[in-house]
């Protein structure tokens, strides 16, 4: 089936009015979600509730645990650092297909998990949903269990008011977006839930519309000393010392491509991001067991994001030579030299053409239904909408709510953006799908 805009206006003007009236069910829906306490590696109880809202709605719902022998050969995979923990039993994802007319096939949904409560800042309840004025607290209600839930609610309208689908609709729920989605998104679309468009809820900020996301790679950099006891120190070399010299050449390094990597997407949301676009970190740094010992090594964790515009070849070889260079300038680490590993997150970034159907078509449904402008954006964190535009020549946008303290203490979200939210995906998928927009 197909439909022109004016027969679009009065589905929209239903779907409006039907997604209104489901506020309360939309809070409780994130509630129950952002209660599952679903940190990357334990998606499981998370996947249970949105099986069941599936089903409530007369769904059949995919459910399966990733096999990472059928994606090892993927140029996107790659080990998570969950699967190496904990493996993917008990981590479904979940997917339905609704049938819909021969117009374009679009997928939405997004990620269950999220990241962990590691402080002790919160001034609200973490593992709950606590609400102040049109504000609500909680681990998981921007990012991105809000968006999703938001989702549910406006494919339940659709359901409900829009008369059928002008194509099929795929709602999907992943597991371990936050730890590179290898099992999660890339397992949705190797299984063969291959939409023309993607529209996932990620926290950009109604009327904001995501179209790019970093690069993100996780390394390891091992640093070799020679123990010895302290007060025979002079025989010893001190892994930690040497390990300083990297840390100030990678810090070099990370400043030298802030001044020179542009990407004004990434700002347009957040100006702080303007020259800061790439980032390199030195998360964790492990040496000695002793004060009365010379280390005798020292492991660092890392991680480097970067918009689009290199490749992650081009990135390894830039902290690779810097490590390099740190230690043929020194006596002792020229003869024992540090090694770089690459282990844990290794996405690529992507961009999706701006006047791509599906971006034009989110864009002006999230202003028509916030009643603002909104731009383009996207950049500084690796996301799961990659996986389509890099290996599958899919479009996938970011269309979610706004927010803040994403993976932080006091995450929040707002009543209306999640409103918007369901409004937004549930007029463009009507819209998209009436084909006037392409594919
Ligand atoms: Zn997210």
């Amino acid at each position: 089936m197909t439909r022109n805009s004016d027969d679009i206006a009065p589905v929209k003007a239903a779907l409006s009015a039907a997604i209104e009236g489901r506020e309360a069910e939309l809070l409780e829906l994130l509630e129950t979600l952002v209660e599952a306490r679903t940190v990357t590696g334990n998606e499981g109880p998370g996947q249970e509730v949105i099986v069941d809202r599936l089903e409530s709605m007369g769904l059949e719902p995919d459910v399966w645990e990733p096999d990472p022998r059928r994606l090892r050969d993927h140029e996107g995979y790659f080990e998570t650092s969950s699967y190496l923990d904990v493996g993917y039993e008990g981590r479904p994802n979940v997917a339905a297909r609704i049938e819909g007319g021969d117009g374009p096939t679009l997928a939405v949904g997004g990620h269950v998990d999220v990241v962990d409560v590691t402080d002790d800042e919160w001034d609200h309840e973490p593992w709950t949903v606590s609400r102040e004025g049109q504000r609500l607290y909680g681990r998981g209600v921007a990012d991105m269990k809000g968006g999703l839930a938001a989702t549910l609610i406006a494919v339940e309208a659709i359901l409900e008011e829009a008369d059928g689908l002008g194509g099929d609709l795929i709602v999907q729920s992943v597991i371990e977006e936050e730890d590179g989605g290898v099992g999660g998104t890339l397992s949705v679309l190797e299984r063969g839930y291959r939409p023309d468009a993607a529209m996932i809820a990620e926290p950009y900020g109604i009327p904001n519309v995501g179209i790019a996301s970093a690069g993100v790679m996780y390394f390891t950099i091992t640093v070799p000393g020679k123990s010895a006891h302290a007060a025979w120190g002079h025989e010893g070399v001190n892994a930690i010392g040497k390990a300083t010299k990297i840390y100030e050449a990678l810090e070099s390094l990370d400043l030298a491509r802030k001044a020179t990597i542009d990407y004004p997407p990434a700002y347009r949301a957040d100006p702080s991001l303007e020259g800061n676009v790439t980032n390199l970190n030195l998360g964790t740094a492990a040496a000695g067991d002793w004060p009365s010992t010379v280390p005798s090594e020292l492991t660092f964790q890392g991680r480097i994001g970067w918009p689009p515009g290199e490749s992650r070849e081009a990135v390894r070889a830039q902290i690779e030579a810097t490590v390099e260079a740190v230690a043929e300038a020194d006596t002792w680490l020229a003869d024992h030299p540090p090694t770089v590993e690459w282990v844990g997150w290794q996405a690529a970034p992507h961009e999706v053409d701006p006047d791509a159907p599906i971006v034009r078509c989110a864009r002006a449904n999230a202003e028509a239904v916030t009643g603002e402008s909104g731009d383009l954006v996207g950049g500084t964190a690796g996301l799961d909408e990659r996986f389509y535009a890099l290996y599958y020549d899919v479009d996938a946008v970011s269309v979610g709510p706004t927010g803040g303290n994403f993976h932080g203490a006091d995450e929040h979200t707002t009543v209306d953006s999640l409103l918007e939210t369901a409004e937004t995906l549930a007029h463009a998928i009507v819209d998209y799908q009436s084909g006037e927009w392409g594919s």
